[in-house]
């Protein structure tokens, strides 16, 4: 499928959010343009190609069975809103968010595919959906806006699933409430919109946002995604949820529960997380167990602040960095989630290539890095540890005092302000992200390789020096065996650290992919057997990470697939995911572990 660019269909325009759900906001018009031109300069492979296998059908319907199945849909949501994927399929590019396969397929573009994508515009057509798929045995896949990459995507786990894309037509912001600080989404809403509309309203409140502002708030939340103000942790920062179950019934959680007077929510649905009896939205995050069709979240507070940056000079620092931002964190001097990145991603920030600083094939050398970055307005150093402080002036600066001190006994370590570098610093990126402000900034990394997909590696490692360091080396390992750069980023609590590396390939080469999940596979066992996880992976290896939770013969396994079996008696709520097999595909041959390097065919083995 490589070839020469398919110039004869150009690229479509970015949409703005006035004009398209999911679009950018104009304050990002020529970010976004930028960004798309600098990303399809870089891109030899077509923009779509024709396909060269039939289009996907859900694993047991003949093709009368799903044409059958497909009517009856159609009559029962409208025609419009039933769509067959059996179009050449086209990657595109971050903003255009394709929803009928994984834009930056490890495997090969056509085999990570839906079968159709349905459009419901309420809840009641979301339990319609559900019947349907029970009545004819249909696996379906949710997703909210489908941008979640590095992790799958839009792709269904099992191949010519229908995927239900409820951001379409399910985009509204249901409640800002200004005196609580809270909010209510449905499954469409991104960073981008629910950012607008309180900027709108004038009131003085942040949201939390990731690195990227494309993505849908709900579908981040329930797959447990992380931002960089103190209400990073995005699960634990909802209160409620609506969710339709795999049998089409319909439930609220939390407060929710409680109805309100005269037809009204219960006025403390986004007030108390806890409600009554057992807690079980836990249930509803990285699993396959429900459909969440709406969300409720807490809000901050707007409050002065000012982020900063360390640099360090030895790549040996890594551990005394790593005991000196434990205390910190643990006593809450640290008031974000701060990253520490290594200063190999100084470079790629800039959105420049790989080969503006190396020649050929494989990883970059350290001499290399070292004569780049001496270019680059922090110089050469090794890692760079991006903070934010907030409150007061005077507070700000008393803290800064505490964190210059913690960490003056690594030698060489410089401080630096938004002042002090260059305004297209990615400092400046981590002033907006870091106090709630949506962006594009991290698109521009994926310029350094031609035809960029990404697969995240995503392992919690401890907050301290010993086991921080021994999973670094793991890692460092395992990329210079199968040829890739290394690109880590830390996301810092007190007691963890989500440690995400980030895999960077070329769609359009084979054997880097191959490389790319031979890497991944290799570094999730190596890392289960000194008793380390992932907090998220990509659909590929969901089943291999899960089965390293496997303490007490997969005591969790099993309990999980005991709450499957009585949720999802048919098997049709995406089946797969998270590891999590219904009883109708369990043990058939649909898992996929260590030994799935070579992923020609997803599906069941013989
Ligand atoms: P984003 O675009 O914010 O990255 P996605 O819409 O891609 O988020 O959602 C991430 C993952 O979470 C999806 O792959 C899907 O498995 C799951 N998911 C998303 N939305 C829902 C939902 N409303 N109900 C249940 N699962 C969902």
């Amino acid at each position: 499928m490589s070839g020469k660019p398919d110039l004869d269909i150009a690229p479509q325009p970015t949409p703005l959010l006035s004009e398209r759900w999911s679009g950018v906001p104009s304050r990002l018009t020529s970010e976004a343009s930028t960004a798309r031109t600098r990303l399809y300069s870089n891109k030899t492979l077509p923009h779509s190609a024709p396909r060269q296998r039939p289009a996907r059908l859900p694993p047991g319907l003949s093709e009368s069975d799903f044409s059958t199945a497909v009517k009856d849909l159609r009559q029962s949501i409208g025609a419009e809103n039933v769509v067959i994927n059996d179009q050449p399929l086209k990657d595109g590019w971050y903003l255009e968010h394709p929803n009928t396969h994984d834009a930056f397929h490890v495997v090969e573009q056509e085999e990570l595919v839906c079968s159709a994508v349905v459009y419901p515009g309420s809840t009641e057509e979301v339990q319609k959906v559900v019947r349907w798929a029970n009545k004819h045995l249909i696996p379906i896949y949710p997703i909210s806006i489908g941008r979640n990459v590095g992790y799958g995507g839009a792709a269904p786990r099992v191949p010519g699933g229908v995927v239900l894309d409820l951001g379409k037509r399910m985009h509204s912001i249901l409640n800002v409430d200004g005196e609580n600080a809270s909010c209510m989404v449905e499954p469409g809403v991104t960073y981008f919109k629910l950012y607008e509309e309180i900027q709108n309203r004038g009131l003085p409140l942040w949201i939390d946002c990731p690195d990227l502002g494309g993505g849908s708030v709900l579908g981040n939340a329930i797959d447990r995604g992380v931002g960089y103000t103190p209400a990073g942790d995005h699960f634990a920062n909802h209160c409620g949820m609506e969710i339709v179950l795999p049998n089409g019934e319909l439930l609220r959680t939390g407060m929710g529960a409680i109805p309100g007077p005269d037809g009204t929510d219960s006025p403390v649905w986004q007030s108390f997380q806890n409600s009554f009896g057992p807690k079980i939205d836990g249930v509803f995050s990285q699993s396959n167990f429900g459909i969440v069709t709406k969300m409720g979240f807490w809000l901050l507070h707007e409050m002065p602040h000012r982020s900063y940056c360390f640099t360090f000079a030895q790549d040996e620092d890594f551990p005394r960095i790593v005991e000196a931002i434990r205390p910190l964190a643990q006593k809450g001097v640290l008031g974000n989630i701060p990253q520490l990145r290594h200063v190999v991603q100084e470079l790629n920030v800039t959105g420049r290539r790989k080969s503006t600083f190396h020649d050929g094939e494989g990883p970059m050398t350290r001499e290399e890095i070292r004569r780049a970055a001496k270019e680059l307005p922090l110089g050469d150093c090794s890692w760079v540890f991006y903070g934010t402080q907030y409150g007061d002036a005077q507070s700000v600066e008393r803290q800064l005092g505490v964190v210059k001190a913690a960490f003056s006994d690594i030698e060489g370590t410089k401080f630096w302000l938004p002042e002090d570098v260059p305004q297209d610093h990615y400092l400046h990126s981590r002033v907006q992200v870091n106090s709630g402000v949506p962006i594009l900034r991290e698109l521009d990394w994926l310029n350094w390789l031609p035809n960029a997909g990404h697969l995240f590696f995503s392992p919690i490692t401890p907050t301290r020096g010993k086991d921080a360091q021994k999973i670094h080396d793991m890692i460092v390992a395992g990329h210079k065996k199968y040829g890739f750069d290394v690109f880590p980023t830390l996301c810092i609590a007190g007691r963890e650290m989500h440690y995400i590396a980030n895999v960077i390939f070329d769609r359009a080469d084979a054997d880097q992919k191959r490389r790319a999940v031979a890497l991944l596979r290799e570094l999730v066992d190596d890392c289960a057997k000194e008793g380390f996880g992932e907090y998220r992976t990509h659909l590929l290896f969901q089943d291999q990470v899960a089965r390293t939770y496997g303490w007490g013969d997969q005591a969790l396994m099993r309990f999980n697939e005991t709450i499957k079996d009585a949720l999802d008696p048919n098997g049709i709520l995406a089946p797969g995911r998270c590891g999590i097999w219904p009883k109708r595909f369990r043990g058939r041959g649909w898992e996929l572990g260590l030994e799935d390097v070579d992923m020609k065919v997803i599906g069941p083995k013989l």
